[in-house]
């Protein structure tokens, strides 16, 4: 269980869906009902409102946690390592920016309500406001939703019955939502996913009554109103997160579908795990290991292809972050290509 990178190809690819992830869950909640937690289970279970404090003044944390000594204290002390910054300006100015055009309904209703995760909006806060840019120019309405925890770390570290409130709390919000006739998107496709996957568990209901559909399924629903280029550019290469691989096993191919219909060529490489897998890669004692996963698959891929850095897209924001730690450099999320193709 100390090993598994949640990828969840055990609960859905495997005809036997034994849900490693969700079992390790409980078992760390009935084993620290028992035992002392070490303290940095309390600080990835909490990072999404940690991350959101931190967010308003984000030079300031920065300053305290991007340094030699900060980082040697996280590895001595919490035995992390590597964590990634905050955006310096992250999009605050954004939340609840609504964009009317001529295709909003005449309710106001927005095309698409955004729904935000902490990792995109506070540590690659670009990729949420060149999603928002690219709809607008797309023509449609995008409402930004204030950020709400999403609660996966809960659940990773075993906090079920945090979770479960929160679930129930954001259940609640989803549905009024969708009721209201609001399409939901999400762009981290690990957090995205949570909200169809842990949460139709913890309610014990197979249709919550709201989908958060991932970037690409929103698309492929709007692919009439795509631009179309005309000059030809470079190829691109998709790198997915794993999670999404094996939950959705067409969301490679609506990308591959959105690309070819703008005129762009976008080639889809099989990858596993990038080996950073939410927090796995940043706990001391998997750090070989997490190097070792992404040479096996990411770094292999890359070589063999002859990838240069502003051809790969990578969909997960720990994925990019892997990338970054280890071949040293940040690839783009597929939408940022996209936008910089019309630009
Ligand atoms: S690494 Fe993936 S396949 Fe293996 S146990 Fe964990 S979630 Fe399941």
């Amino acid at each position: 269980m100390d090993g598994c990178l949640s990828c969840k190809a055990c609960a859905t690819q495997c005809p036997i869906h034994v849900d490693i992830p969700t079992y390790k869950a409980k078992f760390l909640q009935l084993y620290y009902r028992q035992f002392r937690r070490p303290l940095r289970d309390y600080l990835i279970a909490n990072i999404e409102t940690i991350l959101s404090i931190q967010s308003k003044l984000p030079r300031f944390w920065n300053s305290i946690t991007q340094n030699p000594l900060s980082s040697f204290l996280f590895k001595h002390t919490l035995k992390l390592r590597d964590l990634p910054p905050l955006t310096q300006n992250p999009n605050h100015h954004l939340t609840f920016s609504h964009q009317h055009n001529h295709h909003s309904s005449p309710l106001n209703i927005p095309n698409v309500t955004l729904i935000q995760d902490a990792f995109t909006s506070f540590c690659d806060a670009p990729v949420l406001s060149d999603m928002v840019t690219f709809l607008n120019k797309m023509g449609l309405s995008v409402e930004v939703h204030p950020f709400f925890k999403n609660g996966k770390p809960l659940h990773i570290t075993g906090f079920l019955d945090a979770f479960t409130k929160q679930v129930n709390q954001n259940s609640r919000l989803l549905k009024e939502l969708t009721q209201s006739g609001q399409p939901l998107m999400g762009i981290e496709p690990s957090m995205t996913l949570v909200y169809r996957d842990e949460y139709c568990q913890c309610l014990k209901q197979k249709d919550p009554g709201f989908k958060v559909l991932l970037p690409q399924e929103f698309l492929s629903l709007h692919l009439d109103r795509l631009p179309k280029l005309t000059q030809p550019t470079h190829d691109f290469y998709l790198m997915s997160h794993c999670t999404e691989q094996t939950a959705e096993y067409n969301s490679q191919t609506q990308w591959k579908t959105i690309f070819e219909k703008m005129g762009l060529n976008l080639e889809i490489v099989p990858v596993g795990c990038c080996g950073m897998a939410g927090m796995y890669g940043h706990d001391t004692h998997h750090h070989t290991h997490s190097k070792h996963i992404y040479d096996l698959s990411w770094k292999n891929a890359i070589e063999k292809h002859s990838i240069q850095p502003h051809q790969l897209l990578v969909t997960g924001y720990s994925c990019r972050t892997q990338v970054k730690r280890i071949s040293h450099f940040r690839p783009a999320h597929p939408i940022q290509a996209l936008l910089n193709s019309i630009k």
